[in-house]
């Protein structure tokens, strides 16, 4: 019996099975790590002439699913997750940031938890290096927002600059916003909720900015940049969020940052919000019209939190949105 015959008849699987579980999980353990690999913590893939790599910087588990999106039905909610085969007691967010290698420019796009990093999150020097490339090669970063998961890896735990060659491109909005932001602002978000949370949000992202200023550059929504990019305004989840849109000969990839925060419940609810969204309203707005046009207008696109490696598009169903996962036959 060779062994494709072996496998539709499903000998194998009887035949694994009669291996003790304890024997079969001590060879497999003892494998991985004579094979001494690691995880990858990056992807490469091709856009027209530029390089783009996909680089983990880990990933969020939300555990308080009940208030991940204020306006959801939480039952509905949860039955969702639950019929995707999705845990219900928490919510995990990948942190996919992209890096773009153009002739002269090693752009990377926002830059993962950093000093604000736990056990899960913080990996983006790591997944730098494996690339190979190391910060002082940098010569861009392009924040789409001001989030501590976005700017927390921008500075180091004694404040100097972890990116010290690159000009740190960010919306004027988005930094006049963070610089004099009160709880006042946040009376029609979810984090008003957790007003000991802001108290502390607010300080240390106005410390990050404050020790980035002299290397800001603010987004020019009028004129694209190198010639590979273009800025689009996305207000709501904060009052600057920019998406940009990258195009190389006939590719283009749109960067979403945190346009949408899960595949399978702000797709088909945009309705919905997220926890994190400043003005829930304004959010709604700007996630129900920019995903509607990426639906008709078939746009590739790259969510900071969605799926490892985010890579995907959005597409209408019968009664809304759904997200199509790009797919990949090989590991790199
Ligand atoms: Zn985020």
């Amino acid at each position: 019996m060779n062994r494709r015959t072996l496998l539709k008849s499903g000998c194998f699987v009887a035949a694994a099975s009669l291996i003790p579980p304890t024997i079969l999980g001590k060879t497999l353990a003892k494998k991985e790590i004579s094979a001494g690999r690691q995880p990858a913590g990056f992807r490469k893939l091709k856009l027209g002439e530029l390089d783009l790599f996909v680089l983990s910087d880990g990933y969020i588990r939300d555990t308080n699913v009940a208030d991940y999106s204020p306006r959801a039905d939480v039952a509905r909610l949860k039955s969702i997750l639950k019929n995707n085969f999705r845990p219900v007691e928490y919510i995990d967010m990948a942190m996919n940031i992209l890096l773009v290698k153009t002739n002269d420019k090693l752009i990377l796009f926002d830059s993962g938890m950093g000093i604000f990093a736990d056990a899960n999150t913080g990996k983006i020097l790591k997944s730098l290096a494996e690339a190979g490339f190391s910060p002082s090669e940098i010569t861009d970063i392009f924040i789409s927002h001001a989030h501590p998961d976005h700017i927390g890896g921008l500075i180091g735990k004694n404040g100097t600059l972890i990116y010290p060659n690159a000009k740190h491109h960010l919306s004027k909005t988005e930094f006049d916003f963070w610089m004099r932001a009160t709880e006042k602002d946040f009376q029609n978000s979810g984090l008003i909720k957790q007003l000991d949370f802001l108290k502390t949000l607010l300080p240390a992202i106005r410390n990050i900015l404050t020790k980035i200023q002299s290397k800001i550059s603010y987004y020019d929504y009028q004129k694209p940049l190198y010639g590979n990019f273009s800025f689009i305004s996305a207000p709501g989840h904060t009052p600057g969020m920019t998406l940009v849109k990258i195009t190389s000969g006939n590719d283009e990839l749109l960067v979403v940052a945190d346009l949408v925060h899960n595949d399978l419940i702000l797709f088909p609810h945009p309705e919905w919000g997220f926890s994190g969204d400043t003005d829930l309203d304004i959010a709604i707005a700007s996630r129900k019209k920019i995903l509607n046009q990426l639906a008709e207008t078939k746009t590739r696109i790259i969510g900071y939190h969605l799926p490892w490696p985010g890579l995907g598009y959005v597409k209408k169903t019968g009664d809304g949105l759904a997200w199509v996962q790009e797919v990949f036959y090989t590991p790199t």
